[in-house]
């Protein structure tokens, strides 16, 4: 008598037990603060005068985004200036990491590695600073041709940025990091090289590995990353396994960010930091919270998620 009505209970009890192993929990949205480690404030987004994304609305958008700091950079570097500067900012809880910029407008993009008026530029602007602190980085650039790491003046660069002890955010491939890293007085042992996109062009996993593992302070900043994520059978973007093991492998290496390259994007920018915090959420707690903050905050000095 006792026994019998046990059954039902079992049975229900399994069938629960068989629910959970087939259709596991939801991961939960990362929900900490993010570091966009790639923000650019363009000439066209706002110039000081007018552009449909003044301080204010990019503050705002940060703040739905729950973005507590930002690598700041921008065509011409008067936009970092700008949001440094700034009151709104310092109210708005967003702490600027300013990177000096090498574009002072579009066709600077193909020539500044031999173009001695970039370098002078660039030593300009940090002698110079800004109202937030010293600059803390240059870049971005680009090298569409991985060759032109040998041009002079990204040599110089190079140089310049591991004597004052500069991250250089670098939209390159990966044969180009090796060209650059070469170019260290310490040949990339001491270079804060961080890797925009991490390979736009679709470096192999391992051998994003092997330069991880060959060039110690090598970060990988993780938008347009393509093969990062795969949709799972909702449609939501989830981390592919082979790059979820490369970031659990690497926990301390990576960053996020918004690249905020054109006007769109800024459209978009707290859909984008929602993406990032679903695939965050896949991982464990203290590895989410590194790639959203701990990592950018111990590159530049910010106080530690707790
Ligand atoms: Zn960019």
């Amino acid at each position: 008598m006792m026994i019998k009505p046990l059954a039902p209970v079992l049975a229900a009890y399994a069938a629960t037990l068989l629910i959970a192993v087939a259709s596991p929990a939801r991961a939960v949205d990362y929900a900490g603060p993010l570091f966009d480690a790639h923000l650019h404030y363009n000439q066209e987004a706002w110039n000081g005068q007018a552009g449909p994304h003044p301080v204010a609305d990019v503050l705002a958008r940060m703040q739905q985004g729950g973005v507590r700091a930002i690598v700041s950079n921008s065509r011409p570097n008067d936009g970092t200036q700008l949001l440094a500067s700034s009151a709104q900012t310092r109210q708005a809880g967003v702490t600027v990491v300013p990177f000096i910029r090498l574009y002072r407008n579009r066709a600077d993009y193909d020539s500044w590695f031999k173009d001695e008026t970039i370098f002078d530029m660039v030593q300009a602007e940090f002698a110079k600073g800004t109202a937030a602190g010293s600059f803390k980085g240059i870049g971005e650039f680009h090298l569409y041709d991985s060759a032109n790491a040998n041009g002079p003046v990204a040599k110089k660069l190079m140089a310049f940025a591991e004597e004052k002890n500069l991250a250089v955010l670098a939209h390159v491939d990966d044969v180009a990091i090796e060209l650059l890293m070469a170019h260290s007085p310490t040949q990339g042992r001491n270079a804060r090289l961080i890797w925009a996109h991490t390979g736009i062009g679709g470096a192999p996993v391992a051998r994003v590995d092997a330069l991880l593992t060959r060039y110690p302070l090598l970060m990988g900043e993780l938008s347009y990353r393509p093969g990062l994520t795969c949709a799972d059978a909702q449609g939501q973007e989830r981390l592919c396994p082979e790059w979820r093991a490369l970031l659990l492998k690497y926990p301390t290496r990576f960053l996020i960010g918004s690249d905020t390259w054109v006007n769109q994007r800024w459209l978009y920018y707290t859909d984008l930091m929602k993406g990032y915090r679903t695939w965050l959420g896949d991982l464990p707690t203290d590895v989410a919270r590194n790639i959203a903050w701990n990592n950018g905050a111990r590159l530049f000095g910010l106080p530690l998620a707790p």
